[in-house]
């Protein structure tokens, strides 16, 4: 290690409370039962949809995104965290968004030979930007790319996911807006009016505008200033400029999402920040979540392939904001039902706890979910307290291991839930039948169903 890292390390703060770094939450309890469920949502859609799961590295060479997202987009210019490897000084970044790294390791594996390929993906994403309600530093996308496809039936099948989606998590107030960006050729036509455009009306251009006038003025048109509104509405517009294959696509995507009955808008200026896309560009937005209403964006990539160093391959995706699709669910008002314990495990006295635990791991075996009471250095605590916990667990039943039924070779169970309390007595070997009844559910809310 160099002297210089020993230096960085000689000034870490060697007592006192640390805190998480700004704009990078801890997702605990119960809303990480809010993600697991989502997540599981995630996982049984893209099984119906075929897709496979891909899970590349968190840093990722810089160059990867300078290339593959553009020198002149906000990410690469402002929001990437980047830094030199101090022992053998690589440039690094943490990936800004999924889709460069996906796309490298499809190069890099050469997973187009036989084929076209349908991956997805789940998991953080870091950007360094002002952190507010809906935009952190970081942050966790789930992803979906079709590589190797060209036809505008993959585009509508990624956008008729991400619709199954929603659907299946009964996601309301959101809209579909989409455009085409065309190819090359037809962008830097439009490109030519738009500069023409903004020259004739320099005066209204902010700082931002000016600079990007000649580096990227199709970017001044995603502009939040208002003041800029008006030059923005009026300039010239791509569709205007797409040939007759460009238009074919985009009429072909439009007749498919026509006939599975996609309620969608055309919208003109969406142009999407990343510059590797051409063709369909698409986006899912709600007013419920104030300026960050874009809660999934995606379209078409089919030259990043070959800029990233691949054979030429068109493919086509979305990525999607974790956070801001839950948050858009909670001010919904859609509250997950959320995973409680079968059984807490009462246990008298510290005595107890081998066979205890023996017969508990018996009924984990067999799918029940339970919940074991863990005492402190001075005992397991009085019985009293211990139904408390059981209480507030959840639980529906407790499993009570007490000296007087321990005798017999037996256990206590009493349900939690029927407002009764109603107790009874199993013998121990009588416990893996009665949790199969449990879990086949033809066990009532008494414990006298055994
Ligand atoms: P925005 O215009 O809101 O900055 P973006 O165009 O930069 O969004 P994309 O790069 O398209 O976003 O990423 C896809 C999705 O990831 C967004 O629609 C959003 O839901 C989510 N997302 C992007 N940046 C953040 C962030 N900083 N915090 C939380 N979610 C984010
Ligand atoms: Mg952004």
């Amino acid at each position: 290690m160099s002297d210089n890292s020993k230096e960085g390390i000689a000034k870490v703060p060697r007592s006192g409370r640390l805190s998480g770094v700004k704009g990078m939450n801890d997702i605990i309890s119960p809303d990480s039962a809010r993600w697991e469920w989502f997540e599981d949502k995630v996982r049984h859609l893209m099984a119906l949809h075929a897709y496979r799961n891909i899970r590349t590295p968190i840093v990722e060479p810089t160059a990867l995104f300078v290339r593959g997202l553009g020198e002149v987009t906000d990410i690469v210019e402002k929001e990437m965290y980047s830094f030199e490897d101090r022992l053998n000084g690589e440039h690094l970044t943490l990936r800004p968004e999924g889709t460069a790294g996906v796309v490298r390791a499809v190069v890099e594996h050469n997973l187009l030979y036989e084929g076209g390929k349908r991956l997805y993906y789940m998991g953080p994403m870091f950007r360094h930007e002002r952190p507010q309600r809906g935009r952190y530093r970081q942050f966790h996308q789930v992803g979906a790319e079709v590589l190797g496809h060209a036809g505008p039936e993959v585009d509508a099948e990624l956008i008729l996911l991400a619709l199954a989606l929603f659907d299946s998590l009964d996601l309301r107030d959101i809209r579909l807006e989409l455009n085409s960006l065309g190819q090359l050729e037809e962008r830097r036509a439009h490109r030519a009016a738009l500069v023409t455009h903004f020259e004739q009306h320099i005066s209204v251009l902010d700082d931002d505008a000016r600079r990007r006038l000649h580096t990227n003025p199709l970017r001044i048109l995603d502009t939040k200033n208002p003041a800029m509104q008006a030059v923005v509405e009026s300039a010239p517009q791509l569709i205007e400029f797409l040939g007759p294959q460009s238009l074919g696509h985009f009429n072909a995507l439009r007749s498919i999402l026509d006939a599975n009955g996609v309620n969608y808008r055309i919208n003109p200026r969406l142009v999407r920040g990343m510059d590797y896309y051409n063709l369909t560009v698409f986006e899912f937005t709600t007013d419920r979540l104030g300026a960050q209403g874009t809660v999934c964006g995606g379209g078409r990539y089919d030259t990043l392939i070959e800029q990233l160093g691949g054979k030429p391959a068109p493919a086509v995706g979305w990525g999607l904001g974790i956070e801001r699709l839950l948050e858009l669910l909670k001010e919904q008002g859609t509250e997950p039902v959320l995973p409680v314990p079968d059984v807490y495990a009462v246990i008298a006295e510290t005595g107890m706890l081998a066979q205890a635990m023996a017969l508990l791991q018996t009924l984990r075996r067999l799918g029940v979910r339970v919940h074991m009471h863990a005492g402190t250095s001075d005992g397991m605590g009085s019985l009293k307290s211990q139904f408390k916990k059981a209480d507030a667990s959840g639980a529906r039943f407790a499993l009570v291991f007490a000296q007087q039924e321990m005798a017999q070779g037996a256990v206590a169970i009493k349900s939690l839930r029927d407002g009764i309390g109603e107790q009874h007595q199993v013998m121990i070997c009588d416990v893996a039948t009665w949790a199969q009844r449990l879990q086949s559910r033809d066990i009532s809310e008494s414990p006298n169903g055994i």
